[in-house]
């Protein structure tokens, strides 16, 4: 599944080079998991003026509404002047001046629906919920404490729960509770605030690494090509069941936190 670095990565490989861009057409492929919401043809005109992100979600900026774009499962985005003809799961291209945007997407759990603005019911119903963005200044240590002081629920599921923040999917919360030391099975409403800063640094740490990485395979033990990730060959933690701490040398420990596997150290993580 793309993770919050992907869809960054993703953001960055195009979003220089379609600003500006007047959109020539719309392709609309087999249905994804939310409708466009708009005729394609109203679209062709449009001007895209810039590609944010938030969340696993890239808004693009028209003259006119924007398109909330989401990867889904499976998806990857390619911007380029020169496509092939649509393959079987390609299910939508923004064709521009400036290239084509094409979402492919086998399992089309993804999608590109469009709102009139951020204010729309449908745009806050997708993006109202989100967290704080871990990435930039908008993370805030307070606005992080007092998020994780009203949860009673283990710190590792409120991480991933994304409403206290962001993008921390499953191997990054592993890793980053690894790094601030703290089991994670611990309530987080129990988290002192020294343990917290070491959270809110080691959560900003991991993500901003696996950016700088290309955000690639973080997901699969290999790659399309069998090779192993980045990511895997350095995590502390993470599908290491067994094989000894790189720290203290103790057996890192494996568990289930609904449905999720958890991997920690009982000896570096109280
Ligand atoms: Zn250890």
């Amino acid at each position: 599944m793309p993770e919050l670095p992907e869809v960054e990565v993703t953001r960055r490989g195009f979003a220089d080079r379609i600003g500006g861009a007047r959109i020539d057409a719309v392709r609309v492929g087999k249905p994804l998991r939310w409708a466009l919401a708009v005729e394609p043809d109203l679209l062709v005109g449009r001007v895209v003026q810039a590609v944010r992100r938030r969340g696993k979600y890239l808004l693009v900026d028209l003259d006119q509404g924007l398109l909330l774009m989401h990867l889904g499962m499976s998806g990857s985005l390619r911007f380029d002047t020169a496509l092939p003809s649509p393959g079987t799961h390609d299910h939508f291209d923004l064709v521009t001046s400036r290239g084509t945007l094409r979402l492919n997407d086998p399992r089309r759990f993804g999608a590109v629906v469009y709102v009139e603005d951020e204010g729309s019911p449908l745009a806050i119903k997708l993006l109202g919920g989100l967290g704080m963005e871990p990435l930039g200044d908008a993370f805030d240590f307070v606005a992080f404490h007092a998020g994780l002081r009203r949860r009673s629920a283990a710190i590792k599921q409120v991480l991933l729960a994304g409403d206290v923040v962001v993008g921390v999917g499953n191997i990054y919360a592993s890793e980053a509770l690894f790094m601030a030391g703290i089991r994670p099975t611990v309530s987080a409403s129990r988290i002192s605030r020294p343990r917290a800063l070491r959270l809110h640094a080691a959560v900003r740490e991991i993500l901003a690494r696996a950016v700088e990485r290309g955000g690639s395979t973080l997901r699969d033990f290999s790659n399309v090509d069998g090779q192993t990730g980045y990511f895997q060959l350095e995590a502390m933690v993470y599908g290491r069941a067994g094989e000894p701490c790189r720290v203290c040398a103790k057996p890192i420990r494996l568990l289930r936190q609904g449905q999720r596997a958890t991997y920690y150290c009982v000896n570096c993580q109280k």
